[in-house]
C-alpha cells in the first residue's frame, strides 16, 4: 500500500507529472532540448519572481548549495545555521577547502538581521549564505528584514536555500536581490527528487570569475555559460525525465495561481498549527514558524516512532525530529499538492491514535 505522504520530501507527485517522467526520450544537443530547458527557466522566473538566469543541475538541492559556496566564495563564507541543513552548508565548505565561518542559532530560532550586520559589518566575508525555511526545526527565517542588511553590503554575494519553501510561499529573488537561490525538485514543487535549480546574478558571475577552482561539475560559471554559448543546454546530459515532469508540473503551478498556491499553503500551516497547539506545542515561535512545514514539540512524551507505525498501518507517514530532535519533535509536512482535506484525514487519525 502507497503511504500518503506527509514528510518534508520527498512529496507526492501526482500520476499525471509521474507520467510525464517516462516520456520518450530526446537527444540531450537537440533544438527540442534546448527548448525544454528555456521553458522551465522561463517559468521558474516567474515561481521565483525573478528575471535572472536559471540554472539546472542534476543533483538534488545539495548540490547547487555545494556548487555556490565553493563557485562563488573568494575570501570566506559566512555561514548562518538555524538547523541542520545551515550546518550542511558550513560542511560542504570545509570539505571543498573553502573559508567559512558558521553562526548558529539556538534550536528553534530564527538567524536575525542583528547576527548578519554583526558579521558582515567586520568586512572578512564576501559571501553569506541564509537558510530561507530549516525543513528540522520548522524554522521559516526573516529573509526579508535579512535580505535589507545584506543590501548594505554590495560586494556580498546573497545565497539562500528556499529548498523546502520554494513554490510553497513568495520569495520575491529580484526584490530580495538575492544573487543564487536555490531549490530542488521533491519538495514544494511536487515532483521525484533528482534535479536540482537556483537563480543567479551577474554578481555571482562576476564572483565565480574570481575564483580559480570552482570544481566541475557543480561550477555554477560553467553551468551558466552553458546557457549562454550554447542556446539553454546543458554541459553533461541532463536528467531529461525530471525536466519533462518539470516544465509540466510549472504550467500546473501557474494555473492554480501562484497567490492561490501559496495561500493553500498558508491555510494548511494555520490549520496544523493550531491543532499542534492545542494538543502539543510548536517547536519555534510561532512568528518563524513555517508555511511548508510544521515542527511540533513532543510535550506529551509518545513514541513517535510508533505513532507512525500505526500511521502507516492506516496508510500515512509523517516524519520524527531530525537529527538531536528525534523524539523530542515531529514534523508535519504540507507542501505541493497536498490539501487541507488530505491534512484534516491525517490529523484524525493521530487524534484517534493518541487519545
Ligand atoms: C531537503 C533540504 C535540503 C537538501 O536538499 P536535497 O535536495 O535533499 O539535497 C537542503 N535544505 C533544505 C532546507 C532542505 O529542506
Amino acid at each position: 500500500m502507497h503511504k500518503k505522504l506527509f514528510i518534508p520530501g520527498p512529496v507526492d507527485v501526482a500520476p499525471d507529472v509521474l507520467e510525464k517522467m517516462a516520456t520518450p526520450m530526446i537527444g540531450h544537443r537537440t533544438k527540442d532540448a534546448s527548448n525544454l530547458q528555456r521553458s522551465i527557466s522561463e517559468k521558474m522566473q516567474k515561481v521565483m519572481f525573478t528575471d535572472r538566469q536559471i540554472l539546472l543541475s542534476t543533483s538534488s538541492g545539495s548540490g547547487l548549495m555545494e556548487g555556490a559556496i565553493r563557485s562563488c566564495t573568494r575570501k570566506r563564507a559566512a555561514v548562518f545555521s538555524v538547523g541542520a541543513f545551515g550546518k550542511r552548508w558550513h560542511e560542504m565548505a570545509v570539505a571543498n577547502g573553502v573559508l567559512a565561518d558558521l553562526f548558529e542559532s539556538e534550536m528553534g530560532k530564527p538567524t536575525t538581521p542583528g547576527m548578519v550586520e554583526e558579521a558582515l559589518a567586520t568586512g572578512k566575508y564576501d559571501l553569506v549564505t541564509i537558510t530561507h525555511n530549516e525543513t528540522s526545526t520548522g524554522v521559516m527565517n526573516p529573509v526579508e528584514a535579512i535580505a535589507k542588511i545584506i543590501k548594505k553590503y554590495p560586494d556580498v554575494v546573497f545565497a539562500l536555500d528556499t529548498v523546502s519553501s520554494m513554490a510553497g510561499t513568495k520569495i520575491e529573488v529580484d526584490q530580495l536581490d538575492v544573487d543564487i537561490c536555490i531549490t530542488s525538485t521533491q519538495k514544494a514543487l511536487g515532483l521525484p527528487p533528482g534535479l536540482a535549480i537556483c537563480s543567479i546574478s551577474e554578481k555571482a558571475i562576476e564572483a565565480a570569475k574570481q575564483v580559480s577552482t570552482r570544481g566541475y561539475y557543480l561550477d555554477l560559471l560553467a553551468l551558466y555559460e552553458y546557457i549562454q554559448k550554447k542556446d539553454y543546454q546543458y554541459p553533461s546530459t541532463p536528467s531529461l525525465s525530471h525536466m519533462f515532469a518539470l516544465d509540466y508540473q510549472l504550467n500546473h503551478i501557474l494555473e492554480e495561481g501562484l497567490e492561490n498556491r501559496f495561500q493553500r499553503h498558508l491555510e494548511m500551516a494555520k490549520y496544523v498549527r493550531s491543532w499542534a497547539e492545542k494538543h502539543f506545542e510548536l517547536f519555534p515561535e510561532e512568528a518563524y514558524a513555517s508555511n511548508t512545514l510544521t515542527t511540533i514539540r513532543n510535550t506529551k512524551g509518545i513514541s513517535v516512532a510508533d505513532l507512525n507505525k500505526k500511521l502507516g498501518e492506516r496508510g500515512y507517514s509523517i516524519s520524527n525530529g531530525y537529527g538531536s530532535l528525534k523524539e523530542k519533535t515531529f514534523r508535519i509536512a504540507h507542501m505541493a499538492e497536498t490539501t487541507l482535506e488530505d491534512l484534516k484525514a491525517l490529523l484524525n487519525e493521530i487524534d484517534d491514535i493518541i487519545k
